[in-house]
């Protein structure tokens, strides 16, 4: 083929392509756009998750009448003047291609009107066509309306995620606005109906609790720190409050949303020891440096940034961070969760009490529902001490494995795998006849963000039917009724956050195969951990149950729950038999 100059339809679609990815990314750019415009209010409506509409509204400054049509050309912005200017950056925006390439993907629309002037104006743009100008009476500000994104583009359509993956995208980023800048009002509906928002009043722990809820809001740590010229602000859990990943680690630099590594890096490095393997803290930090210490010209997202003195801003998030952290943080404490020995079979030897005792106290500690849902699992009880199973226990190592003989050497078994094998085949065996729900004495309400709710709803019905009894109960909050009787000693909150954090690690298990992921997501957080110390008769008990399960062999997400040591290999180890 012979080398040609590109048509400007496509070369805009093609520039195009970098900035507007998905419809989140629409939201993106026209929200930064009304940042820019020093607005106090900032409104989002989405419909049929921003395929259909994306609509941005501001009272901010507003566009000139005479320069609506320059500002959705390519490279057209208010923001820069010279390449000198780009490293003292002090806007979100400076490309100028926002605008111009949402109108070769879309059909745009713009109304603006500035405070000078009685009425705005409105211009509209259809696959880079750039139509006339018309008044309309409208209040100051800017409203920008983008409908049917790709309709001209169907390779992009095909890419996008499921709708509601999408919704959670624009919900997350929306919300991220919002606690970077609390003093202006956001407000996200879906479909005309309101998702999100925020009072304006400039608290960052209000928008905080909006998201999270009350409780942890109220525990994050506040972190303020300035070192040469570097502020940072904001919030990060304390170390009792953690997940099992990292997507609520979030960092703003210069009031933009950046994926750093190396920042993500510094913030555990501060928490290092404090917290158990594979749990990360949330943190919403803010840096402000001076803008020629960052450039922000690196990605076409402007996602990415480089600084001048990486070392510097690694050492003053660390120690940022961790001087929050031990101000804040007496003791380190991390709770085992105490499900099995609290609930299950606890009348063991250690404490002596006689089981007539323990039944009273039960009577007074738990509900009547749990006290036959134990005395159901008691029936089959037997003395685990004389059982005659194939493997005869050898002892607790660490807290973590149980030894055991079995027919053919030695078994190291990982106590928490195989209880989350033993719980899992319970609850399989189980759920036809409906799983027994523990009834809450008083429900117990859960506030989600926007996203972690819409996952949420997605699964509900599952869910309700594993012996949860959970129901909406307002905007992204959701009330606890009962708890399957399996998780009965976790504190149901903190189940069912679990829960949503799991949901968020796997974004879409197959239809068919949701119900048992969930169950063994469920059986995960209650079973006994690795580090609990365990009676010998719980120790057997475990054994037993464990082969009593179809598959001992793993656990429900596959890991082995043992390592067979056979004779065989004890014997050339020790260099009795053969050569090694
Ligand atoms: P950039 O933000 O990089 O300058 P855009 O294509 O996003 O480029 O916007 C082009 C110009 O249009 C901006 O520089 C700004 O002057 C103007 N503009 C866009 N949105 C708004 C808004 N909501 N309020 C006021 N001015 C706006
Ligand atoms: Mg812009």
């Amino acid at each position: 083929m012979s080398i040609i100059i590109l048509p400007e339809e496509i070369a805009s679609q093609i520039a195009a392509g970098e900035v507007i990815e998905r419809p989140a990314s629409v939201v993106k750019e026209l929200v930064e756009n009304s940042l820019d415009a020093a607005a106090s209010w900032i409104t989002v409506k989405i419909e049929e998750a921003g395929q259909k509409l994306v609509e941005v509204s501001d009272n901010g400054r507003g566009i000139p009448a005479d320069e609506l049509s320059i500002a959705v050309a390519r490279h057209a912005t208010s923001k820069l003047r010279s390449a000198e200017d780009l490293f003292r950056i002090s806007t979100l925006g400076f490309r100028g291609e926002a605008l111009a390439s949402i109108g070769s993907v879309a059909q745009l629309s713009i109304s603006s009107r500035q405070a000078e002037v009685d009425f705005g104006m409105k211009i509209k743009v259809e696959g880079g066509q750039i139509g006339s100008l018309k008044p309309e009476a409208m209040p100051v500000g800017t409203v920008v309306k983008v409908k049917n994104l790709f309709y001209n583009v169907p390779a992009r359509l095909k890419f996008l995620k499921q709708p509601n993956t999408e919704r959670r995208v624009i919900d997350t980023l929306v919300t991220r606005y919002a606690l970077a800048y609390p003093e202006i009002r956001f407000q996200l509906f879906h479909d005309n109906r309101l998702s999100f928002q925020t009072s304006g009043h400039g608290d960052r722990r209000e928008v905080l609790g909006l998201l999270y809820g009350v409780d942890i809001a109220r525990q994050m740590l506040e972190v303020i720190s300035e070192d040469k010229g570097c502020s940072i602000n904001g919030y990060i859990s304390p170390i009792s409050y953690t997940r099992s990943n990292r997507k609520e680690i979030i960092f703003f630099i210069n009031g933009r949303p950046i994926q750093d590594t190396a920042i993500t890096t510094a913030l555990i490095q501060a928490y290092h020891n404090l917290l158990m393997v594979g749990r990360y803290p949330l943190a919403f930090l803010f840096l402000e440096l001076p803008a020629e210490d960052v450039d922000v010209n690196v990605h076409p997202t402007k996602s990415e940034v480089r600084f001048r003195n990486p070392d510097q801003i690694f050492t003053a998030v660390r120690n940022a961070v961790r001087r929050a952290l031990l101000a804040y943080t007496p003791v380190p404490e991390i709770q085992p969760m105490n499900i099995w020995s609290a609930k299950t079979w606890e009348y063991s030897d250690k404490n002596h009490t006689s089981r007539g005792d323990i039944e009273k106290d039960e009577n007074q500690a738990f509900g009547m529902e749990q006290i036959q849902a134990r005395k159901a699992y008691n029936q089959t009880e037997t003395n685990y001490l004389n059982r005659s199973g194939i493997l005869r226990l050898v002892g607790q190592i660490t807290n973590t494995y149980l030894a055991a003989e079995g027919p053919d050497g030695l078994y190291l078994i990982d106590q928490h795998a195989a209880h989350e094998r033993v719980l899992f085949e319970q609850f399989m065996k189980q759920k036809d006849n409906n799983l027994p729900g523990q009834v809450l004495m008083e429900p117990v309400p859960i506030q989600l963000s926007p996203a972690q709710a819409r996952l949420f709803s997605d699964q509900i019905s599952i869910i309700n039917q594993l012996g949860f009894q959970v129901e909406p109960f307002g905007l992204n909050t959701y009330l606890v009724r009962s708890i399957p009787a399996l998780l009965s000693g976790l504190e149901p909150a903190a189940a069912l956050r679990a829960l949503v954090e799991d949901f968020e690690e796997d974004e879409s298990p197959l239809a068919g195969e949701a119900e048992a992921k969930i169950i063994a997501r469920v059986c995960k957080r209650a079973a006994i951990k690795a580090g609990q110390s365990l009676s010998i008769e719980e120790q057997n008990r475990l054994l037993a149950d464990l082969e009593a399960c179809e598959s001992p062999r793993t656990c429900p997400h596959g890991r082995p729950t043992m390592i067979h040591l056979s004779v065989d290999l004890l014997e050339r180890q020790f260099g009795r038999r053969g050569a090694r």
